[in-house]
């Protein structure tokens, strides 16, 4: 073989990466996953994922947004993806507070009424009433309810097919390993043992 050859399907593999979106390549895995920002969830190493496997799309809490419904949207009816993971995880920031007091808080600390202003910069006509400002933050009770309310609102969403493969799990950050939503196993032992 000439050395060429080598170097062209080098090339080749180059061209597919940089060309995929063009080439219509989806991700290795054809995977989107929904996780919380918090730097404590190592999330390519959770789910063994190396460059190039999938999409990932972090915000506060990993909870489904009208955001992630138009990236999920797009990776999966625009570029090839069938499955969809949620990451959510003990200890989150989403856990500490209401809904109202993080309003109050970041309405003094702006001196703005988040009624009054255009949540989306790019969508100024995008605004909330009074009375729905409070759930725009999305704080959450309970992580492993919440994991599971995340999967059903992306399973009953219309943008998203049927088909498409949806799991959701928690990440425990005091033990560094995931957990299916209600299966905590040091409160299972520990019940089963004093029954
Ligand atoms: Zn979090």
């Amino acid at each position: 073989m000439a050395h060429a050859d080598a170097i062209n399907a080098s090339l080749e593999q180059w061209e597919n990466w940089v060309l995929r979106r063009h080439k219509k390549i989806p991700n290795n895995k054809r995977l989107f996953v929904l996780t919380c920002m918090d730097e404590r969830v190592p999330i390519e190493q959770v789910l063994g994922l190396q460059p190039g496997d999938a999409h990932i799309f972090r915000n506060a809490g990993g909870l489904v947004t009208d955001d992630v419904i138009r990236s999920a949207a797009l990776t999966i009816h625009g570029f090839g993806t069938r499955e969809i993971i949620v990451v959510t995880h003990t200890e989150c920031g989403m856990l500490g507070a209401t809904g109202e007091q993080v309003t109050q808080s970041i309405e003094q600390a702006t001196g703005v009424k988040l009624s009054e202003i255009a949540l989306d910069p790019g969508l100024p006509e995008f605004r909330l009433p009074p009375e729905s400002v409070s759930r725009w933050w999305k704080t959450i009770t309970d992580v492993d309810e919440a994991t599971v309310q995340q999967v059903e609102y992306l399973r009953r969403h219309p943008l998203i097919p049927a088909d498409v493969s949806i799991s959701g799990y928690v990440y425990e950050v005091e033990t560094g390993r995931l957990r299916r939503p209600g299966q905590i196993l040091a409160s299972m032992v520990s019940k089963a043992f004093y029954k």
